[in-house]
C-alpha cells in the first residue's frame, strides 16, 4: 500500500543531489508545475559549491566562485516552487508508479525520481590514509588551503582537478609539491601553461604515495618512484587528494552502470526503469562540467514531465 498524498506526500518529482544538475532539474520541475522536491546531503551547488572560481560557465565572463553560484542555483529552484530538505540517502525503490526513498530523514515518495548525485572523490586505498583524513589529509583545497599558508602541501594527482587546486594552493602555502604517477599531466593545457614552471610548484613525476604517517597529525609521506621502485620519505604539512572520483550510486539496486558505477541512460536520460532518470556526473557520459550537468538536469526533468503526463 502506497501512503496517501497529504498524509505522507507523494511528490512529483523526487531529484536526488542538489548540484548544478539536480538544481536545473528543480527549476524547470518547479516551473513545469510539478510538486518537486530536492533532497541534498551537504550543500547545495555540490561539489561546484567546494570549487573557488567556476570559469567556464558561459554568462559570467569574469567566472563567479562556486559557493555564490551554488547559492543562485538554490535560490531559483526556490523561486519557482521547489523545497529543498537536508538528507542522506539510503536506498531507493523505484520500480512502481510510486517510487520511494528512504533517507536519514524518512522516507520520501514521489511519481518520478531523478538521481543527480554526482560522486565522490576517490582514495588512494594505503596505509594512514583513514587516520590522517581531516588531520593533514584534505579533498578541498578551497575549504581547507587557508590553514596552510606559509607550509608546505602536496597534491596528489595530474587531472584537471589536482593542477586547478594546486594553483588555488600557491595562494597560501609558500611550497606545493605535485606528486603524478606518471610524467605527463592529464589536465587541459590552459591549466598545464599555468602550472609548468610555477615558482612555487614542484614536481614528483613516476611517484606514488604509498604510505601517509606522522603522529596526531600528517608529518610525512612515504612516496615510491614507480620507474626505478626506490622509496623515500618527504615532510609536508599537509596534502590533497585529487586522484579522480567514484559516482554516488550505492543505495542504487537493478539499475545499469557501466564498470566504474557510472549510471547508463539515454539521451533524454532515461534509465530502463520507466519514471527513474539519472543527470550529471553521476551519468556515463563524455565532458562532466558544470554546463553539462546543467544540461542533463533540465532534459531529465522534462522528460519527468512528458512520463507524467
Ligand atoms: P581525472 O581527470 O580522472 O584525473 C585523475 C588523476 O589522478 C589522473 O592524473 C590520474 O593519473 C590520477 N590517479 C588516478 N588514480 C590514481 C592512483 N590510484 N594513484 C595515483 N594517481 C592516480 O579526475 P579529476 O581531475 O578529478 O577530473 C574529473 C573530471 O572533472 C574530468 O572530466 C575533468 O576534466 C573535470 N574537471 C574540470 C575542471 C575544469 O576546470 N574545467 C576542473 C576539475 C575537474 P593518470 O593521468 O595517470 O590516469
Amino acid at each position: 500500500m502506497y501512503p496517501k498524498a497529504g498524509n505522507n506526500k507523494i511528490y512529483d518529482l523526487v531529484i536526488l543531489g542538489g548540484g548544478p544538475a539536480g538544481l536545473t532539474a528543480a527549476i524547470y520541475g518547479g516551473r513545469a508545475n510539478l510538486s518537486t522536491l530536492v533532497l541534498e546531503q551537504m550543500v547545495t551547488g555540490g561539489e561546484i559549491a567546494t570549487t573557488d572560481q567556476l570559469e567556464n560557465y558561459p554568462g559570467f565572463p569574469q567566472g563567479i566562485s562556486g559557493a555564490e553560484f551554488g547559492q543562485l542555483l538554490e535560490q531559483q529552484a526556490v523561486r519557482f516552487g521547489a523545497e529543498i530538505t537536508s538528507a542522506s540517502i539510503e536506498e531507493v525503490d523505484a520500480e512502481g508508479d510510486v517510487k520511494r526513498v528512504s533517507t536519514s530523514r524518512g522516507d520520501f515518495y514521489s511519481r518520478t525520481l531523478i538521481i543527480a548525485t554526482g560522486t565522490s572523490p576517490r582514495l588512494l586505498g594505503v596505509p594512514g590514509e583513514e587516520k590522517y583524513r581531516g588531520r593533514g589529509i584534505s579533498f578541498c583545497a578551497t575549504c581547507d588551503g587557508f590553514f596552510f599558508r606559509g607550509k608546505k602541501v602536496a597534491v596528489v594527482g595530474g587531472g584537471d582537478s589536482a593542477v586547478k587546486e594546486a594553483l588555488y594552493l600557491t595562494r597560501f602555502a609558500r611550497e606545493v609539491i605535485l606528486i603524478h604517477r606518471r610524467d605527463e599531466l592529464r589536465a587541459v593545457s590552459a591549466l598545464q601553461k599555468q602550472i609548468l614552471g610555477h615558482p612555487q610548484v614542484k614536481f614528483l613525476w613516476d611517484t606514488v604515495v604509498t604510505e601517509f604517517k606522522g603522529n596526531q597529525n600528517l608529518t610525512t609521506l612515504i612516496v615510491k618512484n614507480v620507474k626505478d621502485s626506490t622509496s623515500a620519505e618527504l615532510s609536508v604539512d599537509g596534502v590533497f587528494l585529487y586522484v579522480g572520483r567514484i559516482p554516488n550510486t550505492s543505495f542504487l539496486k537493478g539499475v545499469e552502470t557501466d564498470p566504474q558505477g557510472y549510471i547508463i541512460t539515454s539521451e533524454e536520460m532515461e534509465t530502463p526503469v520507466p519514471g527513474l532518470f539519472a543527470a550529471g556526473d553521476v551519468r556515463r557520459k563524455f565532458l562532466r562540467q558544470a554546463i553539462t550537468a546543467a544540461a542533463d538536469g533540465a532534459v531529465a526533468a522534462m522528460m519527468a514531465v512528458r512520463y507524467l503526463e
